[in-house]
């Protein structure tokens, strides 16, 4: 292998271009050429392709976003794009490649790989904490610390005024960041989309800590929660309960702001691993952390299988509440 490629896909991740330093950096030790491809599978359709030397990921380590950039690609669904995109490897004589990204960007490695044969490796790069295969995705921890600087300070205004609050954090499907806010910042209530909410009962809980002297109150939701959003749920704990409830909805800031340490560390380790498994033969794989272990996983696993939120900690929230 001479040349690989590398790119970032879907949903942008702190962390991620600490990332592609890793890709570029241990590709360059390892005496590989790397080219990086703009906008994700935008660029390998549409050939923005740059080759990457060790001043193109100076000084990036400790940026949010992507320098890469990142997009979604309706065009890369197809096989007609995939065409596309396939002509582009071939110009650019890529021979590998590394995408980062969450499980759309790897529905698209996969079926790609499936099709051309191009050996591709998956480091997941998702706030979400979402993909199978791995304890933490590039992101997440990031993601959870700018939410509990924010409920922090929240629940000082919630205190001083005695007030209710419902904060609305990112997770359109899984409850990962909720949960691990919510018991870090101590909430009341925390919401997941894994476990069914009963608001009455909620409300009534609520209602009577109220009573019995508590004077603010704030309850952490994720986004996909099946009730509904933060003011969807404020509103039905209004009509059973007369009481009101602030909405705050942290929103894309979640995704913003300079990696912690956690995930750099995380997006050193995965992004040089990626390189190694490729000059190893592997393809079609994520490359993951378990433990203190690097492990692989089929690309189609990670959407296939689905990683639940730990119990234990649901348990602990119960606890500590
Ligand atoms: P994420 O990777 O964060 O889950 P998306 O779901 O938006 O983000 O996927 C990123 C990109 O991956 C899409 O814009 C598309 O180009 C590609 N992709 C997603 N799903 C598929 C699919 N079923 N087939 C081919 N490509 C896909």
């Amino acid at each position: 292998m001479k040349k690989i490629g590398v790119l970032t896909s879907g949903g942008d991740a702190p962390g991620m271009n600490a990332a592609i330093r890793a890709v570029v950096r241990t590709a360059l030790k390892e005496g590989l050429e790397v080219v990086g491809i703009e906008r994700g599978y935008t660029g390998l359709v549409y050939d923005e392709v740059r080759p990457m030397n060790r001043h193109s990921v100076s000084n990036i380590i400790q940026r949010g976003g992507t320098i890469l950039k990142t997009s979604r690609c309706d065009e890369f669904k197809t096989p007609k794009g995939r065409e596309d995109a396939w002509k582009v490897v071939e110009q650019n004589e890529i021979e590998g490649l590394v995408t980062i990204g969450g499980d759309g960007t790897f529905h698209g490695a996969h079926f790609f790989y499936e099709e051309f044969g191009l050996p591709v490796i998956g480091i997941p790069g998702t706030i979400d904490n979402d993909l199978y295969g791995t304890d933490y995705t590039i992101g997440f921890d990031t993601a959870v610390n700018i939410a509990l600087d924010a409920i922090d300070k929240i629940r000082d205004t919630a205190d001083s005024h005695e007030r209710m609050f419902i904060v609305e954090v990112m997770g359109r499907h899984t409850g990962f960041i909720a949960l691990d806010v919510g018991i870090a910042g101590g909430a009341e209530e925390i919401l997941i989309p894994e476990i069914k909410t009963d608001i009455s009962a909620l409300a009534d809980r609520i209602y009577n800590e109220r009573k019995a002297g508590k004077s603010s109150t704030l309850i952490i939701c994720a986004e996909g929660e099946e009730e509904g959003n933060a003011f969807a749920i404020a509103h039905k704990i209004k009509r059973i309960s007369g009481m009101a409830f602030k909405v705050v909805v942290l929103g894309h800031i979640q995704r913003g702001g300079a990696p912690t340490y956690r995930d750099r560390l995380l997006a050193g380790k995965l992004g040089s691993e990626a390189v190694f498994a490729l000059q190893n033969g592997q393809k079609d794989v994520m490359v993951g952390e378990s433990g203190d272990k690097i492990v692989f996983t089929d690309l189609q696993e990670t959407w296939t299988k689905s990683k639940t939120v730990d119990q234990k900690l649901v348990n602990l929230s119960l606890l500590l509440a």
